[in-house]
């Protein structure tokens, strides 16, 4: 028997067969088209491997209360065919032995990152993605947090930059974190996409303004361990002393936190933190049985 992980994004699955040693011993990506495509493509890779258990870290926001006839849905998406999709119903009715353990995208990055990668031997971290969006994954006690749902910390609220006057990109609030500091934000401040921005564009600074004041407020309100950025935005190498410099002079020595550059660091698996995490998640079911 094996155990699977599947990193449900907006642009494309990445699915992962391993043995219960957490050897992968099949990989692909599927582009996300219409659900029905999407999911027969998926239903097809994993057919010649029986599975145990599967974890599903997925685009958001998603249903994660198991009380709630959402759990298992992804919800108000924009990602036209998904909104209010009942994903884990799907899976179970292709799968009925298998054991489906359902969170969000960044979740399970966050669950990667603390067991196999740049928070390892820790028992709390945050994850947060800069990249199409800003989300954020907790690691509380070794475990996931949520409440009456996940944490939602890329739409939270920043103190705006006096020299800045952008609306924000966010269709809900307009200029919330991701509103102003997300991927497409470069592209609709500057007209160039963040990958083709100099090192030298002045943009730079607001950025880590935007993401050092999250993170100052991450810090504030849950006291992590440590803070893992990843994301297409984090591509750039000389952002995150830039972030680390704005978060130590946003904080401005109010709360004692470990050295900065070991505090904030950059993904230690980067672009294999998510599916890392969603076959943990399955080998742990597994292990509990
Ligand atoms: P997604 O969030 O859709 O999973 P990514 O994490 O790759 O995908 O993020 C895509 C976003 O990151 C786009 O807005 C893109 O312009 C931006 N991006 C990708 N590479 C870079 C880079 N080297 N520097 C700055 N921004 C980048
Ligand atoms: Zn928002």
């Amino acid at each position: 028997m094996y155990i699977g992980g599947i990193e449900a994004g907006g642009t494309k699955m990445i699915c992962a067969v391993a043995d219960e040693s957490m050897t992968v011993i099949d990989q692909t990506s599927i582009p996300t088209t219409s659900p029905a495509e999407t999911l027969a493509a998926i239903f097809a890779f994993f057919a010649p491997y029986p599975m145990r258990a599967v974890g599903v870290g997925s685009f958001g926001p998603i249903g994660i209360d198991p009380h709630q006839s959402t759990y298992g849905h992804i919800l108000a998406t924009p990602k036209a065919g998904w909104q209010h999709m009942d994903v884990v119903g799907a899976l179970k009715n292709q799968w009925p032995d298998t054991e489906i353990i359902w969170t969000t995208d960044v979740n399970a990055a966050a669950y990667g990152e603390l067991r196999l990668g740049a928070a390892k031997g820790k028992s709390s971290c945050v994850y947060m993605t800069v990249g199409t969006g800003i989300g954020a994954g907790v690691v509380r006690d070794g475990e996931l947090f949520q409440g009456i749902g996940h944490p939602e910390i890329g739409h939270t609220f920043v103190k705006r930059h006096p020299d800045d006057t952008y609306p924000g990109t966010c269709p809900y609030h307009h200029d919330c974190l991701e509103g102003l500091a997300a991927g497409p934000s470069l592209e609709g401040r500057t007209g160039i996409k963040g990958q083709d921005l100099r090192e030298d564009h002045p943009i730079w600074d607001l950025q880590a303004y935007y993401i050092g004041q999250a993170l100052v407020n991450i810090t504030l309100t849950l006291a992590p361990e440590k803070i893992i950025l990843g994301g297409g935005v984090m591509n750039q190498p000389h952002l995150l002393a830039k972030i680390q410099e704005a978060f130590v002079q946003q904080m401005a020595g109010y709360m004692e936190t470990p050295p900065v550059n070991e505090y904030i660091t950059t993904w230690a698996l980067p672009n294999q933190s998510g599916i890392t995490g969603c076959l943990l998640l399955a080998q742990e079911k597994v292990a509990q049985k």
